[in-house]
């Protein structure tokens, strides 16, 4: 198995995009850290799933825009599970208005979750990686932070963000033999996306050249490939995971 040994932290990973991470990692071999908010029966299914896998599994609670917590955590991890290889930032969410009606504290909050949160876990992993010369960062970006979308500012800043931030880190990681990528879904079919109205639903389906909406495991295998060997000269990239939507 490919990752075998390895140790990988997945940020919201409760559900969603990040279950199907988590669950796709662990079937690759690697051990497996859930952080989020708090832990729910999700939660708990999905650790017994990866511990059915015969790989570990924990649960660290914590919000991704808490600076110093994200510095607990990863500290925790290498406790608990004996070292840290794998960071994948999943943790997002939306709050969606146009500019003029978009609140402070909707910009605020979406910018300190999706994109703080990745410097938070970014910045916290990175001292490990360059201790150990070796290391993988995926961080999930999307498709509307590369186009922008309707009613998005914070979202669409955040994820765009993003990929500046990747570029960087693995300008700044690569001697240490640390990849650095980013992919950006489009329509994922999640909790997050089941509420947006019908008709953000019929025109990402019109877009899909594919034919059809995305589901996590969809992301997943694209996130596994670029944490493997096979990606291993692979950096500094952002991979569209989107059936063909921004074409
Ligand atoms: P979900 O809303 O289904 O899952 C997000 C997870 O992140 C939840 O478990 C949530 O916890 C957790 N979370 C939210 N806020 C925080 C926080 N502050 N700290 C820690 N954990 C938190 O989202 P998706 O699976 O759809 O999305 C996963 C990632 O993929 C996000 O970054 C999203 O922006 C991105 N993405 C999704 C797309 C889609 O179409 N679904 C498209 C492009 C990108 P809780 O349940 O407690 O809120």
């Amino acid at each position: 198995m490919e990752l075998e040994g390895k140790v990988a932290l997945v940020t919201g990973g409760s559900r969603g995009i990040g279950a199907a991470i988590a669950l796709e990692l662990a079937n690759n071999g690697a051990d497996i850290a859930i952080c989020d908010l708090k832990s729910t029966d999700e939660t708990a299914r999905l650790l017994d799933a990866i511990r059915g896998l015969g790989r570990k599994a924990s649960f660290f609670p914590a919000d991704v825009a808490n600076f110093n917590r994200a510095q607990e955590v990863v500290a925790e991890v290498v406790r608990a599970l004996g070292r840290l290889d794998i960071l994948i930032n999943n943790a997002g969410i939306n709050a969606d208005h146009v500019i003029w009606k978009m609140t402070e504290e909707e910009w605020d909050r979406v910018i300190a979750v999706d994109l703080k949160g990745v410097f938070n876990y970014s910045r916290a992993a990175a001292s490990i990686f360059r201790t150990q010369g070796s290391g993988k960062i995926v961080s999930l970006s999307s498709v509307n932070g590369l186009r922008g979308q309707w009613g998005l500012a914070n979202y669409a800043a955040a994820k765009s963000g993003i990929v500046g931030l990747t570029k960087t880190l693995a300008k700044e990681l690569g001697r240490y033999q640390v990849n650095v990528n980013a992919v950006a879904p489009g329509y994922i079919v999640t909790p997050m996306t089941e509420p947006l109205p019908q008709e953000a639903k019929d025109e990402a389906l019109r877009e899909a050249v594919l034919g059809r909406l995305g589901a996590p495991e969809d992301v997943a295998s694209v996130v596994a490939f670029l944490c493997s060997d096979r990606a291993k000269y692979v950096t500094g990239e952002v991979i569209k995971v989107d059936g063909g939507q921004y074409i």
